[in-house]
């Protein structure tokens, strides 16, 4: 077992949000990526927790990031929003879009939201959940600018583009929850690689390659000069879809591919492409919450090959970790409570060893 400790959401809650406020953010913004942040832990997900908060002060200090910025809608016609994120907090920018995009899905019934140059938007099922919460199906194609490249292509050698991540939800309904589909085309994110380093991890086989194209189990060579690079999964079906992040979100947002927005210290910026629809104007309607019901008992139905792991949807990994999360705390190992502790320091707040 990894050196960790347990802190309850709500104290992470207010530290992440005193810290942000302390580095210029409003207290309604800080509020906003506070609670996105823990929300990625209790989902599970510490890769995109406050894990990410060391990097977010530094992309505030060098201007890589503007925590006072907000989304610059821009209506270009019929069921399409061109969003600019004006370098603004991911978390505050990305959910001001999608709630475009939900507005304009009421009365069009689909909303294309196209955003760019967002910061770090963090965990993307957060606005599948946000949109999914009232009622619309959406996909979201996302890429990564400004950052070094971290995944090679399949059969290359070298990484050439980020972990570009992909979501699609499908609305609750009749008590049943979300579908909520949403994970990184590299076979683990970067921030993965982050925790097993912390943790003194190694990580599973299959997943990166060394600087010299060899595969590893070393975490370090993500954060070491010559870096080695992640994988796509799948073969070349996750480049593909890797390089589809590339195009849609990417090239069609004008918020640009790893290959022509020039690298800047600190800065993670992200541009979304995002499809929202109000499944209840499609023909299925009618039929909607039983097809859905029915396909996903069918589908769990399957016997288990191993008993102890059931079939499971997409989604429901998280809501057991923030169920279990948050009756027992959340886990953050020692490391990244120190790097939090440090920067914390850096803004004049003292926090205690635990
Ligand atoms: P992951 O590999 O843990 O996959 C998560 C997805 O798989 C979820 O939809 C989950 O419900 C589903 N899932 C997990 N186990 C399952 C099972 N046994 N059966 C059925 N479904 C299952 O996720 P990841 O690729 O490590 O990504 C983690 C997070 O990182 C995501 O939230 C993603 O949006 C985020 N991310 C963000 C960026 C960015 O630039 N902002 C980049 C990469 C990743």
């Amino acid at each position: 077992m990894h050196d960790a400790i347990s802190l309850p959401h709500e104290r992470l809650r207010t530290v992440t949000a005193r810290l942000l406020v302390a580095t210029g953010a409003t207290e309604t913004d800080a509020v906003i990526v506070a609670d996105h942040l823990v929300d990625a832990n209790l989902s599970g997900h510490d890769s995109h927790g406050v894990g990410m908060l060391p990097q977010y002060v530094r992309a505030i200090r060098s201007g890589a990031v503007d925590p006072r910025a907000h989304a610059r809608i821009e209506d270009r016609g019929g069921a399409v929003l061109s969003v600019d994120g004006q370098r603004g907090f991911g978390q505050v920018v990305a959910r001001e879009a999608t709630a475009a995009g939900m507005e304009r899905a009421r009365s069009t019934g689909v909303a294309l939201v196209a955003l760019r140059n967002a910061s770090h938007v963090g965990r993307i099922g957060a606005y599948g959940e946000q949109a999914a919460g009232a009622g619309f199906a959406s996909v979201h194609f996302v890429n990564v600018v400004g950052h070094p490249a971290l995944v090679a292509p399949f059969r290359g050698s070298d990484a050439r583009f980020s972990t570009n991540p992909v979501c699609v939800t499908v609305p609750p309904a009749n008590g049943r929850p979300a579908v909520v589909l949403d994970f990184a085309t590299s076979v683990a994110a970067l921030g993965k690689a982050r925790v097993a380093m912390n943790r003194g991890e190694a990580m599973a086989e299959g997943l990166l390659i060394d600087a010299q194209g060899c595969p590893t189990t070393d975490p370090k060579v993500m954060f070491q000069e010559p870096r080695g690079a992640l994988l796509a999964f799948g073969l070349h079906k996750g480049y593909g879809l890797a390089l589809a992040c590339e195009l849609l979100a990417g090239a069609m947002t004008g918020g640009g591919t790893l290959s022509t927005v020039p690298f800047e210290t600190d800065r993670i910026g992200n541009n979304m492409l995002s499809f929202l629809f109000d499944p209840q104007r499609l023909p299925g309607a009618g039929h909607l919450e039983e097809e859905v019901a029915a396909a996903i008992g069918h589908v769990k139905a399957s016997p288990p090959a191993d008993p102890s792991l059931p079939v499971l949807v997409a989604g429901e990994p998280e809501r057991a970790a923030r169920a279990k999360r948050v009756a027992e705390g959340i886990p953050v190992e020692r490391a990244t409570w120190e790097q939090i502790r440090e920067v914390a320091e850096s803004v004049g707040m003292r926090l205690e060893n635990s």
